[in-house]
């Protein structure tokens, strides 16, 4: 929802300030009408009906997967394409990935969303409508920034949207930011006050196989995103999730593990890694390979789990969103 022509029409309707919190905490209880704003009169909810509109967003196409998992388009007022997940788990979690931007500026190579155009950031209320429209569906109680686009080069609209998550029953803790390793956002979440969890995608152990498959390492290389990383921990006093999609031949040897786990500090990194899922660039590692992997960074005392895959068949999963999924 718009927060500003909410407040605005609320203002010309001449009502007291503290209806601008009664709507939202409603907006953030998912209702789905404000024929549901029971508390309001109902000639205000008759106007707000006119006036102001629920989302941002419209939906152009929702998809659901086998697993449970959905994926839902939309556009913005301007016609922007953004994607966002639902993913259900069997513990009961109820995790949304959501856009930060439409499209992304940066051409990491082994991802869908780098290879489609870059549109332009999204607002914080467009950010929080993603979460929203799930929200409605039911209950949900994680939020990851892993959507389209890089959360940091919209810092603060992701953070103006963090700030509201607990009114949708999303905790501080339960909200990840993932960055490709943009240092000045990573400074800026470590100053943040709200605990959330920073996600770094790295992907490969050196620098020279790192700027192959991800550009944005010329500009800011290893050296320096760790440091950063670093500074994090030491201000925040939470570990770093490292993600790392396996590459068939690329990054998933033996080698490339023994490289990890010596440049990793375990005291301050976990890793994630992250079956590729196919976008036409690359082959994804076999599961054995992954495996001897995970036992290679163990034997150096760095925990590592494998991303559960959600939604492949889709195109909902890590690294498939493009705005160009058949609907469902
Ligand atoms: N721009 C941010 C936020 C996106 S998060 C970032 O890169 O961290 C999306 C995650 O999925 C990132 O870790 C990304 O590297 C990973 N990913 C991208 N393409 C993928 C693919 N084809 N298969 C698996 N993971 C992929």
């Amino acid at each position: 929802m718009d927060r500003a022509i909410l407040e605005q029409a609320l203002a010309d309707a001449g009502e007291p300030s503290y209806r601008v919190s009664q709507v939202w905490e409603w907006v953030g209880r998912g209702v789905r009408a404000y024929e549901e704003m029971t508390n309001l009169p109902l000639a205000l909810r008759e106007r707000l009906a006119a006036e102001v509109p629920l989302s941002t967003l419209s939906v152009r196409t929702e998809a659901r997967s086998d697993d449970g998992t959905v994926k839902a388009l939309f556009d913005t007022a301007d016609e922007r394409p953004v994607e966002a997940v639902l993913m259900r788990y069997r513990d009961g979690r109820r995790s949304v990935c959501v856009s930060s931007q439409s499209g992304c500026p940066l051409t990491c190579t082994f991802c869908a969303t780098g290879q489609m155009k870059f549109g332009r950031n999204l607002s914080a209320d467009e950010i929080l409508d993603q979460a929203l429209h799930f929200r409605r569906i039911e209950e949900i109680d994680h939020v990851v920034f892993m959507g389209m686009g890089e959360p940091t080069m919209n810092i603060g609209a992701v953070l103006a949207a963090c700030e509201l998550l607990p009114d949708l029953g999303v905790t501080h803790r339960r909200t990840a930011i993932s960055t490709v390793g943009w240092v000045p956002g990573i400074d800026r979440l470590a100053e943040c006050e709200m605990p959330v969890s920073l996600a770094l995608s790295l992907h490969a152990p050196n620098d020279g196989l790192r700027s192959q498959l991800m550009p944005v390492n010329d500009r800011y290389p290893l050296a320096e995103v760790l440091a950063a990383c670093d500074r994090y921990r030491a201000r925040r006093r939470r570990k770093v999730f490292v993600e790392y999609v396996m590459l068939d031949g690329i990054n998933d040897l033996p080698e490339h593990a023994r490289e990890l786990a010596a440049l990793l500090d375990p005291r301050v990194y976990k890793v994630n890694l992250i079956p590729y899922n196919p976008t036409g660039a690359y082959d994804g590692s076999p599961p054995e390979r992954i495996e001897r992997f995970r036992s290679i960074l163990a034997e150096h005392r760095l925990a590592a789990t494998v991303r559960l895959t959600r939604g492949r068949d889709i195109d909902a999963a890590c690294g498939q969103l493009a705005a160009a999924s058949p609907t469902a």
